[in-house]
């Protein structure tokens, strides 16, 4: 079970839904949210932030090295920022923040080859898909680098 949580960047300008996986960190463990905006304000501390595409997470170390030891009893140096983000359990719900959004906005031309041409709007979702997933690896996304 994930629990989402929306959290609002320190500009107020734009906000990140937010995945917990197995609701093993507490929300408290996002202590700061930066959007590409605010984040060209602060420095980033790789101890305790991950930089993504312009967007920094910066979490609570302590409560989450506290929270990891006492449920899945991992060692407390192995806790790290890009801990937190890569393994699910306090990372960007979508691929990035605002993806939905974005997909829906491209998918709207697709979609109305739909009618016209079943075929190619098949054809057409494919290529798309995979241009997508191209083009958010180029940009630097961090999840588009695991997959
Ligand atoms: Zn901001």
């Amino acid at each position: 079970m994930c629990m989402e949580v929306k959290i609002r960047c320190e500009c107020g300008q734009k906000e990140a839904s937010f995945n917990l996986r197995d609701n093993i960190m507490p929300q408290e463990v996002i202590f700061s949210l930066y959007c590409p905006r605010c984040s060209s304000e602060i420095e980033l501390n790789e101890s305790t932030m991950i930089w993504d595409n312009g967007w920094i997470i910066e979490y609570d170390m302590e409560l989450a090295r506290f929270m990891a030891v006492a449920k899945l009893g991992i060692p407390a140096e192995k806790v790290t920022p890009a801990f937190l983000f890569d393994e699910g359990y306090a990372t960007w719900k979508e691929l990035y923040p605002g993806e939905l959004e974005d997909i829906k906005n491209e998918k709207e031309a697709i979609v109305a080859i739909l009618k016209e041409d079943p075929h190619r709007y098949f054809k057409e979702l494919r290529d798309w898909a995979n241009a997508r997933m191209a083009r958010l690896k180029e940009e630097g996304w961090r999840k588009a680098q695991l997959i």
